[in-house]
Order: C-alpha cells, then sequence, then structure tokens
C-alpha cells in the first residue's frame, strides 16, 4: 500500500534533518559559489515534474554503493511492462509520437509540434494515454490532419498498427476514454481501457476466481496478482502468466540480469531475498512470490533495500491484478528517531484503537517502519511517486509476519522546497491562526500522519473468523485507505504523542486536522476536471473522511463553511470534537473490514467520497488556476556510474542528470525491451 503526498500546502521547512550543512550557508553565499539548481525542473499542462537529492549516497560503503547501482538498473527495466499494463496500445503509440517527436524536421516552434511535445510529456508522465491520477484520456491539441501525413513520413516503420487505428486511439474520445472505470453498477472490467483483461467480463472474472480461491488455506494466494486473464480461440479462459518465458519476458529478463547482479554483491539474509525474487519471476509461481514477502519483510537489517516487483492492485478496477513498480532506497537514520518511538510504542497504539476489541490485533507482531532516502524511482513510482510504502500487501503475511514501512523524507523535502511561497495557504485558509499552525508544524504533522497511516495504520486491526478480505470487493482499496488515515488522524491528536516526545503540543494535530478537512472537503478538486466525479482512492478516502465528520458534527458547528468577500472557506471549529468523530469513524470503518461488510461500505463511498457539488468545484479550479499552481507532481531520477580503475570498479558516482525530456528520451532507447503489442 502506498501513501500520496495529501496536502498541496505551501510550508516554509526548518531545516533540521538533511541540509544542515548547505542550509547553514548564506544564499546569497550558496549562489555566488555555485548557481543553485531550481526545484522544479519542468512544467506542462496540470504537472510540475522536480528533482530530489540523495543526500548520505556518497558516505555509503562501497558494496552498497553498488547494490544500490545494480538494483537502480533492475528499477529502470520494467518501464515498459507499466505502460504496456497502463493500455495496451500505450507502447505504440509511446513509439509512433517519439519517433515523429526526434525526427520531425519541420519548424519545431510551431504551434502543432508544441502541442505534440506536450502531449508526449503527459504520456510519458502518465505511463500511457491516460491521466495518472483521473484515468481519462488525454485530449491531444494538435489536429489529426496535421498529425497523419506525420506518421507515414516519420513512424510507419516501427508502427505495429495500422495509421487509422493509431489516430482513432489518439483522436477518437469515444475509443477507451477511461484507464480506469470504477463506476457503480457498470461493467468495469469492459469499461476500463486497462490491460489486465481483454475480452472477458466482470462477471466471468468474478467467477473464475472465486472457482480458484480455497476458503479454507490460511495461507491463501493471491490468485490473480501476475496474469492478465483472456480467452483462447476456444473461448476458454486462461491466465496468460507474467514471468521469464510468459508475458512481459525480454523486461523480466533484463530484470532477472540486474538482480543477479545485486545478489552477488549483497550479504547473507539479502541474498537469499534476491534468490527468491529472481525465482518468483523465473517460475511465475505466487507460493514464491509469498516465500519472498516473508523473507523481506522479516529483514530489518540490511541498510540498503528495495521494492520491485508486480505490487499495487489500484489499476485493476477489481483490485486483483498488480502494476509492475521499481523502487531502491538506503536508511536515513537520524530521521528514524520518529518511527522508532512509533513502532516501539506500536502495541499501546493497538489496544487503544477507538475500535471493537475483538477487532484489535491481540498481538502486534513485526512492525517495522523506517525513514528512508529513495536513490532511485521506477515504474508504478515513477515519474509520479508515493511518499510512503507499506508492505507486503497480502493479509495473512502481515498478520502472521508483520509488514514494513517507510516514509520517504527526501522526496516530502523537495515537495516542501518547490511549494515554498506558492500562495496556496494564503488563498484557501480563512484564519490566520490556521496559516500560522501550518507554517510552523505543517511539515512535521504531514511527516507524522504518513508514519502513522503507514506504520501503524495498514497493519493494525483484525479480521472477524471466516472472513478472507476481498468482501469489500471494489470498495477495499478506498475503505483500506481511510481506515489508515483516521489511524493517524486519530492518535495525531492524542496526549500520548507528546509523552513519548513525538510532537511538542498538539498544535502539531490541529495544524493537521485543518488542513485535512479542507483539503478533503474542497482542495483536493483542483485535481478532478469539471463535471467529473472523485475516482482514485485515496482521493475518495480523504473526502470520505471529512464529509462525513461535517455531515455528523454539523449540530454542533464542528466543522463550518464560511463565504468571505465571495470566496468559501471550510474551518474546523472544534478539534477535540473532530477527533471524537475521526475515533467513531473509525471504529465503522474498522467494523467493515473486519467482518467484510460490503453494503456499508459501498454505502459509505457512494455518499460520501463520490460527487463533488459542480458550484464549489467550478470555484475551486478557479481560484487555484489563478495562483497557477500544478495540482500533480513527479520527478526525475538522478543517474549513477560506475568508476573504473585499472578494470576494476572503485566507486560509483551519483550524477543529477536534470532534464525531463532527455531522460524519457533515454530511458525509452536504454530501457524498452518489449515488442509494442504484447
Ligand atoms: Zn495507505
Amino acid at each position: 500500500m502506498k501513501t500520496f503526498r495529501t496536502t498541496l500546502i505551501a510550508m516554509i521547512m526548518t531545516c533540521t534533518l538533511f541540509t544542515l550543512g548547505s542550509c547553514q550557508k548564506s544564499a546569497t553565499q550558496a549562489e555566488a559559489q555555485n548557481e543553485p539548481q531550481p526545484w522544479v525542473i519542468d512544467r506542462f499542462d496540470d504537472i510540475k515534474v522536480l528533482r530530489y537529492e540523495v543526500p548520505g549516497f556518497e558516505n555509503l560503503p562501497i558494496e552498497q554503493k553498488l547494490l544500490v547501482y545494480y538494483l537502480a538498473e533492475a528499477a529502470k527495466c520494467g518501464r515498459d511492462i507499466l505502460f504496456d499494463q497502463n493500455f495496451k496500445y500505450n507502447l505504440t503509440v509511446r513509439r509512433a509520437l517519439e519517433d515523429i517527436y526526434t525526427k520531425y524536421e519541420d519548424d519545431r516552434s510551431a504551434a502543432e509540434f508544441v502541442a505534440l511535445e506536450k502531449y508526449l510529456k503527459k504520456i510519458w508522465f502518465a505511463n500511457g494515454i491516460h491521466h495518472h491520477y483521473s484515468n481519462d484520456k488525454f485530449q491531444p491539441e494538435f489536429t489529426r490532419a496535421w498529425f497523419e501525413p506525420l506518421v507515414g513520413k516519420y513512424a510507419k516503420e516501427n508502427l505495429s498498427i495500422d495509421e487509422k487505428l493509431l489516430c482513432d486511439i489518439i483522436f477518437d474520445n469515444t475509443l477507451y476514454p477511461s484507464r480506469l472505470n470504477q463506476a457503480d453498477g457498470v461493467d468495469m472490467v469492459t469499461e476500463s481501457a486497462c490491460n489486465y483483461y481483454e475480452g472477458v467480463t466482470m462477471k466471468e472474472v468474478e467467477e473464475f476466481y472465486a472457482k480458484m480461491a480455497d476458503l479454507n488455506d490460511p495461507k491463501p494466494i493471491s490468485y490473480g496478482l501476475n496474469s492478465k486473464l483472456m480467452k483462447d480461440e476456444s473461448g476458454k479462459i486462461y491466465e496468460k502468466v507474467w514471468k521469464l518465458g510468459g508475458m512481459y519476458s525480454e523486461a523480466i529478463e533484463q530484470i532477472i540480469f540486474w538482480l543477479e547482479k545485486a545478489s552477488s554483491v549483497a550479504e547473507g539474509a539479502q541474498k537469499s531475498i534476491i534468490d527468491a525474487l529472481i525465482n518468483y519471476y523465473r517460475t511465475g509461481d505466487l507460493r514464491e512470490f509469498d516465500r519472498y514477502n516473508i523473507l523481506w519483510v522479516g529483514d530489518n537489517k540490511s541498510n540498503v533495500d528495495f521494492v520491485n516487483g508486480f505490487i499495487e492492485d489500484y489499476g485493476d478496477p477489481l483490485g486483483r491484478k498488480a502494476s509492475w513498480e521499481g523502487n531502491v532506497n538506503f536508511v536515513d537514520s537520524t530521521a528514524c528517531r520518529r518511527t522508532n518511538i512509533i513502532t516501539e510504542n506500536a502495541q499501546w497504539f493497538e489496544d487503544n484503537a477507538p475500535i471493537n476489541p475483538a477487532f484489535r490485533k491481540k498481538e502486534v507482531k513485526g512492525v517495522t517502519a523506517k525513514v528512508i532516502t529513495v536513490a532511485m524511482l521506477g515504474g508504478d513510482c515513477f515519474p509520479a511517486t508515493p511518499i510512503g510504502i507499506n508492505l507486503p500487501n497480502a493479509d495473512w503475511i502481515r498478520k502472521e509476519y508483520g509488514s514494513k514501512s517507510v516514509t520517504i523524507d527526501n522526496i516530502t523535502y523537495a515537495y516542501d522546497k518547490a511549494a515554498q511561497g506558492n500562495g496556496f495557504t494564503e488563498e484557501f485558509v480563512l484564519r490566520e491562526e490556521d496559516r500560522a499552525r501550518m507554517k510552523e508544524y505543517g511539515k512535521l504533522a504531514d511527516d507524522l500522519h504518513t508514519d502513522l497511516h503507514e506504520c501503524l495504520g495498514h497493519g493494525s486491526g483484525q479480521l472477524a473468523p471466516g472472513v478472507k478480505g476481498g468482501e469489500l470487493k471494489s470498495y477495499t482499496s478506498t475503505l483500506e485507505e481511510t481506515r489508515a488515515d483516521l489511524f493517524g488522524l486519530y492518535y495525531l491528536g492524542d496526549e500520548k504523542m507528546i509523552e513519548i516526545g513525538l510532537i511538542p503540543s498538539l498544535d502539531v494535530a490541529k495544524a493537521q486536522y485543518a488542513d485535512y478537512i479542507m483539503n478533503g472537503m474542497m482542495t483536493q478538486f483542483a485535481r478532478v476536471e469539471l463535471g467529473k466525479n472523485v475516482e482514485e482512492s485515496h482521493m475518495r478516502n480523504r473526502k470520505l473522511i471529512a464529509e462525513w465528520c461535517y455531515e455528523k458534527g454539523k449540530k454542533d458547528n464542528v466543522i463550518e463553511w464560511v463565504k468571505q468577500d465571495g470566496k468559501s472557506y471550510i474551518v474546523v471549529n472544534d478539534f477535540d470534537a473532530l477527533r471524537r468523530l475521526f475515533g467513531e469513524l473509525l471504529f465503522e470503518v474498522q467494523r467493515i473490514k473486519s467482518t467484510g461488510d460490503y453494503e456499508a461500505g459501498r454505502k459509505l463511498v457512494e455518499d460520501y467520497a463520490v460527487k463533488i457539488d459542480p458550484t464549489l468545484h467550478k470555484e475551486v479550479l478557479e481560484r487555484y488556476n489563478k495562483l497557477g499552481i500544478e495540482p500533480y507532481s513527479g520527478f526525475v531520477n538522478p543517474d549513477y556510474e560506475l568508476v573504473e580503475k585499472d578494470g576494476k570498479v572503485v566507486d560509483v558516482k551519483f550524477v543529477g542528470k536534470y532534464n525531463f525530456i532527455e531522460q524519457m528520451l533515454e530511458y525509452s532507447q536504454k530501457y524498452s525491451f518489449l515488442p509494442s503489442l504484447n
């Protein structure tokens, strides 16, 4: 499970953790010596692309630097897999556009070409022709009449489909309009353009997997996780498995190549973890994936760590198939103080959670949480990236072996740097006292909320006997994120947090509460196109929580809409009452999960999380657009080079290469192993 950045607020960082050295220099001094790199390196449409630093890499021992290097290569090799998973024709479209973009001989400053560049950037960023967040197909701002001849001139050679179909895919709005359609009552499988299913209906998929599931297995296999479900010529439904020799074999072969190199420099436990993963990629055996996860979750010693594989199921309307992702990181030991305190107190948090005691974990096992520095992002973590990750996802492994939870501080640091002074708080936060608290405690509050969400929230609670998980179907992700967020919100405002030294005062919680409610009920709609519903599960969960608390607290005026100078503001009047409401909702959401109460879960989501008031939506978009802030951010990766001496690798050098277009073209050349159609 992942956490994405929850707020869009600009916060002034009090520089503590990683940059003491550079921050102590005065700005003018730094500028005079060395022109500082801007944090925002590209802007287009609703996107800004940032860079991130990797503090501490230079100080790693050479073996760990090499391990990072090999794992980083492996993290880049699956990029094409994700493109293909997102939509069957993504690689075809991307390659045709790249051909035209690189070979184009006419005026590159002409409006149509500039529009093509923008469209291609959006595709690179979203890993496909559908928006990474709203899932809607992009609308090109150049004409078919201009584009069509260019295909024949520059892109025909590598084209795997006919030119007409290519143009239909790009220009026909009725074709493949959404990557992920989870609207109530539709056939989510046939109505979603993602490439996890082909030629099958939702009903057929559900029946297929219902037959496979062994309800008495205490260690249930995550059936369907690593395959596409389709029909053969005779109409028989079968799984096309993503493994060496199966679907995506060419890319998987490269991933294995680099993982083997990584294994050769890894030590002890970590070596067997990497080897288990390699074996899983070779066989496609999901039992082997479980074995890998159990080994991985048990390793708390290795300084360098990684994620590589088919992990998260957010991209599948039925929440079963996992998208490919990669991430390489190492521990930020200074910042780990925070998460160490949280995990040391994990049992206390569980025992005092505002949920039915029957659904509390009797013994919290193996909660490990770290603050990490990422060194490489790949697949579904790139260019848009989470700020927190909690794995593995299989419930039974989490219950028996625990889970590993990380928050990524060099990413949140970059976000904050890039957002400083953008005018957001002034525009949307009404009260000066709220603004002051957000300014002083915003970063700490966000970090802690992420820590609590990831370290404890997802891992907390247990299912009632006989409940397997999966009963909540398409509402699973939203309700699970709701549960984890509520856990974090509830405890952030607990006196215990002061007692154990995590926060100086409850003002930290107030900063988070005011921000969270405003985001959930208003500012996050800046990310949704006018007229559309909220679809993404993290956004749905925030809206659900905020709207539910607003309604339940209405009679006591806990949360209030205020109109001033024609603008709408949402303010929290009673923080204590709000915290009690978080507790009440957590009680109910835990009950829903623990008992698998699909109907109650469906109702919560449909009533509170989906529909946006159109008048408010329009206002938010207008005010947001005036500020000129792009609502979505992502990153370019740094690069690493091997330093050789007398034929031996003696060091690995960090290289900051910060150009989005160059990086995308380089990746499409160097790390593109799949055919256009798979
Ligand atoms: Zn989460």
